[in-house]
């Protein structure tokens, strides 16, 4: 496994692989969530890369970009044992230098959801994102479902700007308890990770209640509502039963919705999401 930083030496590498490539854009604090994306990116390409950078333009004023989980030792051994044949991490340097001025802003879908709740953060997802696909001329990127507005996001993108990538999408990878697997899970009190599997729980409730027939956004949101507020330790930012491409909140269901939410478990900002599919 060959690790680079700087440009120059990725651009090398990326010459020395003839072939597919894959990329797992990641940023770094690794899981199993991670490691099926770079299982897929497998299955689909001849050569693996995985980016490791923890982009301070998709974090807040008041985010946790300072606190963000780091292991790189680690995440190194475990991308290792993944037959993973290319790690690339740049630094804020190398990816923001001085006098850096262009931004990538995908505008409608990025109103709803989390594109409301942090205001500029997509605006960085897609800028880096486009950074990454054009400095490692990679073929195919895999993304992970966990994060349903930013697959959305970069799809959009890469239609819109013609970008000559695939973009693959992986399942959510789960803890044996329904938690989705998160590097964010790390600042988890015990009695906080207890709680977390409220997320999950209240999507489940949801999709029982949509499979029974129902198919209003608001009494599906009120489901999801509920079940968070019924757990004390969970402070609840947003439910939202959404068109599962546009992203905006559905007064009723037609074929299917993206059930999502985000919560606060103390200090911890958690999010989840589950799509509805009538049979
Ligand atoms: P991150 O390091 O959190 O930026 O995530 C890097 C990639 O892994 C993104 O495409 C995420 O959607 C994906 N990912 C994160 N958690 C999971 C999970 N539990 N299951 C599947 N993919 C995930």
């Amino acid at each position: 496994m060959k690790t680079v930083e700087t440009i120059q030496e990725l651009r090398a590498a990326r010459a020395q692989m003839q072939g597919k490539l894959g990329l797992v854009p990641t940023m770094g604090y690794l899981h199993e969530g991670h490691l099926s994306l770079v299982e897929i990116a497998h299955k689909n390409s001849d050569f693996v890369a995985v980016s490791i950078f923890v982009n301070p333009s998709q974090f807040g004023p008041t985010g946790d970009l300072d606190a963000y989980p780091r292991d790189l030792p680690r995440d190194l051994e475990l991308l290792e044992g993944a037959g993973v044949d290319l790690v690339w991490l740049p630094s804020s340097k190398i990816m923001y230098p001085e006098g850096f001025q262009s931004w990538i802003d995908v505008e409608e879908i990025t109103q709803h959801l989390e594109g409301a709740k942090r205001p500029g953060h997509f605006r960085g997802v897609a800028t880096v994102v486009a950074k990454l696909f054009n400095a490692t001329q990679a073929d195919m990127a895999v993304f992970g479902q966990k994060d349903a507005q930013q697959v959305a996001v970069i799809k959009q993108m890469v239609a819109d700007l013609n970008m000559p990538i695939e973009i693959l999408v992986g399942p959510t990878i789960r803890e044996k308890d329904g938690l989705a697997k998160s590097s964010r899970n790390a600042y988890l009190s015990e009695s906080e990770r207890e709680a977390a599997t409220v997320l999950n729980r209240a999507l489940l409730k949801a999709e029982e209640a949509f499979k029974q027939g129902e198919r209003n956004g608001d009494r599906l949101r009120k489901i999801m509502r509920d079940k968070i507020k019924s757990e004390k330790l969970a402070r609840l930012e947003y439910v939202s039963c959404a068109h599962p491409r546009k992203l905006n909140e559905l007064v009723q269901i037609e074929k299917s919705a993206l059930l999502s939410m985000a919560v606060f478990m103390g200090k911890t900002r958690l999010i989840d999401n589950l799509v509805l599919e009538k049979e």
